[in-house]
């Protein structure tokens, strides 16, 4: 699935998907109820009585001459906190066309571990060797303070040291703070909450626009309901201020989406209804 934007287009990708959690474990403080009135319209996120299904996705920016991916998803695995699964990123973009080494940009929305794994590779060198690597300055201090990498490392061993922390001595990492415009037509957008240095992508040409907004929602009934907090989310309040921000903003201008864990594809846009504001899959 691809969108257009102007001269750009968005791909998704799908590095793995599965159900991998519970809705007790992923929303432990939403009362059970809260969920009943999305089964009907979404489907695919419901796994029997309280399975959640996920997707682990990323996106490819591409276009101008210019090719940049969004984030690296699980990794190659197999990832006990997702089934066991192996991320399938490399496949993806060779359906695409994609080579690893036409990445000029790999842009990290968060340091979360299903959005580094594919970093580099099982030799310690860059997976995508022209690249250089973008994260948030808030988000790389975070995750390398002892308690949130400790945190990081019990859910998947190795994704602080093995997959994120090299990136500095290989030198292609860039530390980006605030709103910055890293190519033309491509603006970060700061989106905190999920993580303290959370990200967005603002993609624009020709008239047209797209915001790839990584983790900011997991789930189509945040949309509506802006306060319901994934476990993950480090700072539950920044993160229903983000989740504010943007529907307002992307419900006026209607912006389409790209979410990194939205299925099937991870592509929609906000729709304002009679009853409220709802998430619609492209
Ligand atoms: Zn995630």
């Amino acid at each position: 699935m691809r969108i257009r934007v102007g001269e750009f287009e968005v791909v998704s990708l799908t590095d793995t998907a599965g159900p991998f959690f519970t809705y007790r474990d992923a929303y432990p403080t939403t009362p059970r109820e809260t969920w009943q009135p999305f089964r009907a319209e979404y489907p695919g996120y419901f796994a029997g009585e309280d399975g959640l299904f996920t997707r682990v996705g990323c996106f490819l920016v591409r276009g101008e001459g210019r090719t940049l991916l969004v984030d690296t998803g699980i990794g190659p695995g197999p990832v006990a906190l997702f089934g066991g699964s192996r991320g399938r990123l490399m496949e993806e973009l060779a359906t695409h066309g994609a080579a690893p080494q036409q990445i000029q940009v790999v842009f990290l929305t968060h340091l979360h571990p299903d959005h580094v794994g594919w970093n580099l590779a099982p030799d310690g060198k860059p997976s995508f060797p022209n690249a250089r690597y973008l994260a948030s300055r808030a988000d790389w201090e975070a995750f390398h303070r002892a308690e949130v990498k400790a945190a990081m490392e019990a859910l998947v061993p190795g994704c602080v040291e093995r997959d994120i922390t090299p990136l500095g001595d290989l030198g292609v990492l860039e530390l980006v703070e605030g709103e910055t415009e890293i190519l033309p037509g491509v603006r970060v957008l700061p989106t905190p909450g999920h993580t303290p240095g959370h990200m967005s992508l603002h993609v624009a040409s020709r008239g047209q626009q797209a915001l790839i907004l990584g983790d900011v929602f997991h789930h189509p009934a945040q949309v509506p309901h802006n306060e319901i907090c994934v476990a993950f989310d480090m700072d539950p309040q920044g993160a229903i201020q983000t989740r504010k921000r943007v529907v307002e903003w992307a419900a006026a201008e209607r912006i389409p989406l790209a979410g990194c864990h939205l299925l099937p594809h991870g592509l929609g846009r906000i729709a304002r209804r009679a009853e409220g504001v709802a998430w619609e899959p492209l």
